[in-house]
């Protein structure tokens, strides 16, 4: 039975598996291989995911969510249509649907897949990436790290032998990694990154600007008067106008609120300066990540450039500029990762192409415990440092600090804090000891981490001679009972079939159009959607076909129209479309 590998990005979300010898991508059922990680719920409360979801961002902004992924593993719900959703569900809708994808193109039940995650997510982030599997049914066999699976890729591609820094800049993450490949073995030295800092930074700083010289609009912002629907119509406009100066010197932002029109002229020198704090960022990440793999920049082969927002030419050029080296850009940014699993996925099914290639993968943060030293409580003391190769078992010894104790209490923590409260707690456990002189009883702890992430302790009394054994599970890790009821509830809600969707995706755009434009344009808008929608009801096959491509055309013309608008600033109501 095959095994996908599953890209679960915080913008797209992609699918592979490892056929006759290579990675193959999985289109959806629109056939494309970028399936937008959105979710929305329609008026039936049924599921819709990807590109339908996406233009229902602007339509339906109460009913739709995206840029969930940065939200995994913690608290935050999301309510879609007056109903409250975890980051873990929405992502498992996002699985569900690409599960479903794959099977329809390997013409298999599917059960069973790789998933990545950005290095940087810590052990609760990746027990919700775990979990958001198995509610979509899915028995997820590894969480890889992302530039790790982006390793791979580059070495199918065919990089020479030697050390690379695999830079990968999303839509919510940015990882740096250094890697050593050489022949069939691929080892990943260290990673850093930041786990909040990606695209959608640059189109907030963008919205931020346009606020700054329309100060008038800005103070609708501040005072909550501007809808949830326009701000999420200028994030857009924003993203698309940054998009836009990847091929063009110069675009125009504009937005028309209450009647009236606001216009900010962007290029790449000014969006520079709005980006600057991004930018200063990411020597930090680059500067740590080559620390911890001791290497300095002379000594790195290969600059690889990952995730869509490495195609701003801003990018690439401040990268140019503080590594002096120019950066590899072969595989498609977009697909990089999800290639990287594909292969991964062969791997795991020990294809006889690929079982010769290992991946030597590292624990990209410290794990420890927390200790008193001197007149301190609370102090961090690691015992697996961050990147130590995986899988890593180490030994630390801790003893009493008061007379006569009868149990040390130990607190398990993740994190690069001295101060262990600041790092994140994992779990905590209480081990008997023989009542003795302060100093005297003391205790063997051995922490052991796998190439899953799965931390197993063992706790060994020296006087005693006891021995206690603690799986820790992150405290989010849901029980059997628990999952199972989420996946009761979830399994009410019917996921958007996958045929029809082209003509839901064309409704949902004109849906979206509608918002976009005004005036004259709206009644036309509506109308064909109107004649669209009631062909679908009452027209045969033919007359659904001839009026979906009659409308296709004319949307494509006002999407045309919309982009247009970003290169000359303004619009021609005037121009009357001609069948
Ligand atoms: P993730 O893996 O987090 O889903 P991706 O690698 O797919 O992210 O990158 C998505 C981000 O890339 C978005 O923020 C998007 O705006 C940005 N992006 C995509 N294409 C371009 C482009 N041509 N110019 C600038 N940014 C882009
Ligand atoms: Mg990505």
């Amino acid at each position: 039975m095959a095994i996908i590998g599953i890209d679960l990005g915080t913008t797209n979300s992609l699918c592979a598996a490892w056929q006759n010898g290579k990675s193959v991508l999985i289109p959806n059922a629109l056939g494309k291989i970028l399936t937008p990680s959105v979710v929305s719920i329609d008026d039936n409360g049924t599921v819709i995911t990807g590109e339908i979801a996406k233009q229902r961002l602007v339509s339906h902004p109460g009913k739709t969510a995206s840029v969930f992924k940065q939200w995994m593993g913690t608290s935050k719900t999301f309510s879609l249509d007056e109903k409250e959703f975890t980051p873990e569900d929405l992502s498992s809708f996002i699985l569900r649907s690409l599960k479903n994808d794959a099977e329809a193109f390997l013409k298999e039940t599917i059960t069973e897949a790789i998933i990545s995650v950005p290095a940087y997510f810590n052990d609760r982030q990746r027990t919700a990436t775990r979990t958001a599997g198995m509610l979509a049914g899915l028995k997820v066999d590894r969480i890889l790290n992302e530039p790790s699976a982006a390793a791979l890729a580059y070495r199918q591609h065919g990089i020479h032998d030697g050390t690379s820094v695999v830079f990968d800049f999303g839509g919510g993450t940015l990882d740096v990694s250094v890697l050593d490949s050489f022949g069939n073995i691929v080892d990943i030295l260290a990673v850093a990154g930041d786990n909040h800092l990606g695209g959608s930074d640059i189109d907030k700083a963008i919205v931020s600007a346009f606020f700054e010289e329309h100060t008038e609009l800005g103070k609708l912002w501040e005072d909550e008067k501007l809808p949830k629907e326009q701000f999420n119509m200028l994030i857009k406009t924003a993203e698309n106008c940054k998009m836009a100066l990847t091929d063009n010197p110069q675009v125009f932002m504009i937005f028309s609120h209450n009647g009236k029109e606001y216009k900010m002229m962007l290029n790449n020198e000014k969006l520079t300066d709005i980006c600057s704090p991004t930018l200063l960022k990411f020597n930090n990440a680059v500067k740590r990540a080559l620390q911890n793999a001791e290497k300095t920049l002379p000594r790195i082969d290969n600059f690889i450039l990952v995730g869509g927002s490495c195609r701003m030419p801003i990018v690439k050029e401040y990268l140019q500029t503080i590594t002096q080296k120019p950066p590899l850009f072969e595989v498609d940014p977009d697909l990089a990762v999800v290639s990287g699993l594909g292969v991964a996925a062969g791997i795991k099914e020990r294809d006889e192409n690929i079982r010769d290639m290992v991946l030597m993968d590292i624990c990209p943060f410290s794990l420890g415990v927390s200790v008193r030293k001197g007149e301190l409580n609370n102090r961090f003391s690691p015992i697996i440092p961050r990147n130590s190769a995986l899988p890593t078992s180490r030994v630390e010894h801790y003893s009493t600090i008061a007379d006569f104790q009868t149990e040390i209490y130990f607190r398990i923590y993740q994190g690069e804090s001295l101060e262990a409260s600041q790092n994140l707690l994992l779990g905590e456990c209480e081990i008997p000891v023989p009542p003795l002189p302060a100093g005297e009883a003391a205790v063997k702890v051995r922490f052991t981490y796998d190439i899953n992430g799965i931390l197993d302790i063992e706790f060994h009394v020296w006087q005693s001679g006891e021995k206690f054994q603690k799986l820790i599970i992150s405290d989010n890790q849901l029980t059997e009972e628990e999952l199972q009821k989420r996946l009761d509830a979830l399994s009410k809600l019917k996921l958007n079939p996958r045929e029809l969707e082209e003509n839901k995706l064309l409704i949902a755009r004109g849906q979206r159009l509608y918002e976009e434009y005004t005036g004259p344009f709206q009644q036309r808008i509506e109308n064909s959607l109107l004649e669209f929608e009631h062909a679908l009801l009452h027209g045969h096959s033919l007359q659904i076909a001839k009026l979906y491509e009659k409308t296709s055309i004319y949307f494509d013309h006002l999407d045309l129209l919309l982009n247009n608008l970003l290169f000359t600033g303004e619009i021609d109501y005037q121009d009357e479309y001609e069948e």
